[in-house]
């Protein structure tokens, strides 16, 4: 466990892991299309026509339901240990990006995050568990399921500690980092190879969120390869590997393996954003 208490900021984080989505959610062939349509921010898996399927199914069934769920269970009322944690991953975030805007004389504009369950209503539309924790630039918030790193780990063998998932969290900020920028979402980076662009740079500034936190001594010995162990298990080739299906790099979206890693990396050892260009 990193020594994530000692980190003093702290990150907007919203719970709503204990509110029910079903009221919210709008159904139809425009869901379709709008999860498609955001497939290319999800953190690596892609959206395949099941999962989208999967995705509907669970908004019919939890509309079909009408789970009316109005108030925080126990568990979620306060701060739990998981909110704490990401209150601190997204404020060390904010600390790291709010240095390096200054420097070059700009404001950072700090993300919130939302922690949710199944499904809930983001500014780009629906956000599912299955779409992986994922960045909305409409309102620059980061959406997470926690119970997707489960799969990550039971399927994708990915390893998913606590400093693999902070990996993940700094990843989505690298994506409010190009939104400011000015590259997430333009038009170049949604062809194939503008989007591996887009997020190999994510990588890359999550890892220059690891140096800041390598220097402050938040991570004990070795466990930085968590997530060096996640960005692998989420590269292409090896998400096609296990789904069974031929590994093709025309079909990417994201990188493989061994161009994830070697993109966190570079910003991990470098600490320089000018360093996350020219990752493929
Ligand atoms: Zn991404």
């Amino acid at each position: 466990m990193a020594r994530w208490d000692e980190i003093v900021s702290t990150g907007d984080v919203e719970d709503r892991r204990g509110v029910s989505s079903g009221l919210l959610l709008g159904g139809g062939g425009g869901l379709v299309a709008l999860l498609l349509t955001l497939g290319l921010n999800y953190m690596g898996l892609n959206v395949s026509q099941s999962t989208v399927e999967s995705a509907i199914g669970t908004v019919q069934t939890m509309r079909a339901g009408q789970a009316k769920q109005t108030t925080q269970p126990e568990q979620f009322r306060g701060n739990d240990s998981y909110e704490v944690f990401t209150r601190k991953v997204l404020g060390s975030t904010n600390d790291v990006w709010s240095g390096l805007f200054s420097q070059n004389n700009s404001t950072y504009k700090k993300p919130r995050l939302v922690l949710f369950r199944q499904a809930t209503q983001s500014g780009c539309g629906i956000a599912t568990t299955d779409m992986g924790p994922h960045f909305c630039p409409q309102d620059q918030t980061i959406y997470l399921d926690e119970t997707f790193f489960d799969e990550l780990r039971t399927r994708f063998g990915a390893d998913t500690g606590d400093v693999a998932q902070a990996y993940v969290i700094a990843h989505e900020v690298g994506h409010n980092v190009q939104s400011q920028l000015g590259v997430f979402n333009t038009k170049a980076s949604k062809t194939r190879s503008g989007s591996i662009d887009v997020e190999l740079q994510a990588d890359c500034y999550a890892g220059i969120w690891a140096y800041s936190q390598a220097k402050n001594g938040i991570f004990e010995n070795g466990e930085i390869d968590q997530a060096i162990s996640a960005a692998s298990a989420v590269g292409d080739d090896h998400i096609q590997k296990v789904e069974g299906v031929q590994i093709n790099p025309e079909t990417w979206t994201h990188g493989s393996s061994t161009e994830r890693v070697n993109a966190f990396k570079k910003g991990y050892t470098s600490g320089q954003p000018s360093q996350c260009t020219n990752l493929q």
